[in-house]
């Protein structure tokens, strides 16, 4: 169970009294507080200003303590079979199974995201471990090329940090963990410092599910338990979710460390491609979706919508509508669309970043007072009428409900601006045409494509991740488990050596 939180009874209402016990890191097997705190994080709602999730107290050097649990630890559970493993995480699914509204609740208080999207983000964790372990059978199977004496097999990297961000703080997490599990790895997992309470309950369930002490282990921090995790010398690989300042800062860090997998899954500043011949109010939904789910704090997020320029006008009244509409409130109300963002810091950043941006507002948005107060926002939308690559409001990530609309002749002027973007995550296209389809998915650089979906969507049965400052190695969705095991060549007793001409015993070639 998680720890002592009071929720309302009968749900939904604004009254919510919300606390933590505060349980501290989990290392080689046991909750723990510091010893000696060198840190702590006071870990507000966003929802209601003044209902506190918990004070955590923090040191630094619990990094290395946990690193060190789970060095002991992983030999025994590496040697394990991938089929034993799986077995081993079983538990889990039942722990994480009676618990799901709970978390659910905490992820709503402690994100602000609202209450069913939090429920989807929790529902979609049991599934993750058998999916996982699907795909470690083949991804990281071995393979032996027909006709020879060899084979490709793979080892657990040894150690893997992962690094939340707090947009996701269980899915992305989560996925990481299984997949670096399943491969035989020990795990040290710190969450956001914005996401302490549910980093905890998730080390709850990891706890209860009984896994060999040490090859789970969590500790709290901000940057700085961050650094020195990833610094670590026996921390081999690094999966980390987070912005491009980070994830820069994580590669310089270990660029001495040639050997360890730093694995990064970054920003996105994503266009939706909108053609004349698309169904526009359906483009519309997925767009205004695109653009608002979890408050527009998504990797995935709409934030460029490219729309050719005889159908600009009708599909940004239908967006504009959409905007002014969706309800904004606080995350347990059942008829919540959108929470507030995840802090007072991130939207005083938003409120800045639209306040200097070069573009011509349709739907204002901005600052909302609701009560309880809380760091909320309304959706905005803006016209672009000069673009501009030195522009931050153009070309940065804002992580907040804000879409910037280009009018375009045509999809060849919409492809280009689609990739002019230093990031490459996601794109969407909206039309009935094939062949504007197979155009589009040709041209535009970025890891995943949508046609006639929000550029929000994504598989766990396909690859995720992104070019440029998006990332690299693809942690996340199938392919996620290679970046947690490295291959082998064994090439094996083939029969009797061979002798090239002149080696001694070499026959003779008359
Ligand atoms: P962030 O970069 O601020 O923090 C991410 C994590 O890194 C946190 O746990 C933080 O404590 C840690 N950290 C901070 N400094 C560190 C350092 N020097 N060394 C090691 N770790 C350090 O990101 P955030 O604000 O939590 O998340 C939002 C960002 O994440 C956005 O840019 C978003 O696009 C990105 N994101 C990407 C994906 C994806 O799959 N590509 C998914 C979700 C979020």
């Amino acid at each position: 169970m998680i720890t002592a939180v009071a929720l309302p009874a009968g749900g939904g209402s604004a009254t919510v009294r919300t606390m933590l016990e505060v349980r501290g890191d989990y290392v080689a097997g046991r909750f723990r507080l510091p010893e000696r705190p060198d840190g702590e994080i006071v870990r507000d709602s966003p929802a209601e200003r003044g209902r506190r999730i918990g004070v955590f107290p923090t040191s630094v050097a619990a990094a290395d303590e946990a690193v060190a649990a789970a060095r002991r630890a992983q030999p025994a559970w590496g040697r394990l079979t991938l089929a034993e493993r799986a077995f081993a995480l079983g538990r889990l699914k039942d722990v994480l199974g009676a618990r799901t509204e709970d978390l659910a609740r905490l992820v709503a208080l402690e994100v602000g995201k609202a209450i069913w999207e939090a429920r989807s983000e929790v529902a979609g964790l049991i599934s993750k471990i058998d999916v996982t372990a699907q795909e470690a059978s083949i991804e990281i199977a071995p393979r032996r090329p027909e006709g020879l004496s060899g084979a490709t097999e793979w080892r657990p990297l040894g150690v893997v940090a992962v690094l939340g961000p707090f947009n996701l703080p269980l899915h992305l997490p989560h996925g990481q963990i299984m997949a670096a599990l399943l491969a035989g790895n020990a795990v040290v997992f710190k969450p956001s410092e914005l996401t302490p309470g549910t980093g905890q309950a998730y080390a709850e369930a990891m706890d209860a599910a009984g896994l060999p002490a040490g090859v789970f282990g969590m500790v709290q921090g901000e940057g700085a338990s961050g650094a020195r995790l990833v610094e670590n010398r026996d921390v081999d690989g690094v999966l980390f979710t987070g912005s491009f300042a980070t994830g820069r800062r994580i590669l310089e860090s270990t660029l001495h460390q040639p050997g360890k997998m730093v694995a990064l899954e970054m920003g996105g500043k994503n266009a939706a491609v909108v053609l004349a011949d698309a169904d526009l109010e359906r483009a519309a939904v997925e767009v205004a979706q695109g653009a608002t789910l979890t408050t527009g704090q998504r990797c995935s997020a709409t934030s460029r919508l490219i729309v050719e320029r005889t159908v600009a006008d009708a599909l940004v009244d239908r967006v504009a509508r959409m905007f002014r509409e969706v309800r904004v409130g606080h995350p347990l109300a059942e008829d919540t669309y959108m929470g507030p963002l995840v802090s007072e810091r991130a939207r005083t950043r938003f409120l800045e970043a639209l306040a200097a941006a070069d573009a011509e507002p349709v739907v204002a948005g901005g600052a909302l007072d609701l009560s309880p107060a809380g760091a909320y926002v309304a959706p905005s939308l803006r016209r672009i009428t000069r673009r501009d690559r030195t522009s931050p409001y153009q070309q940065e990530e804002l992580f907040g409900p804000d879409l910037a609309v280009y009018a375009v002749a045509d999809l060849d002027e919409a492809i280009a601006l689609a990739n002019d973007t230093e990031y490459g995550l996601v794109a969407s296209l909206f039309s009935t045409s094939r062949p504007g389809w197979d155009e589009f998915r040709t041209r535009v650089r970025a890891g995943v494509l949508h046609w006639n979906r929000a550029t929000t969507g994504a598989s766990g049965r396909l690859p995720f991740g992104g070019l440029g400052k998006s990332g690299n190695h693809r942690p996340a969705g199938v392919m996620m488990i290679r970046a947690c095991a490295y291959p082998v060549a064994m090439l094996e007793d083939a029969g009797s050596p061979s002798r090239p001409p002149g080696f001694p015993g070499a026959t003779r070639t008359s």
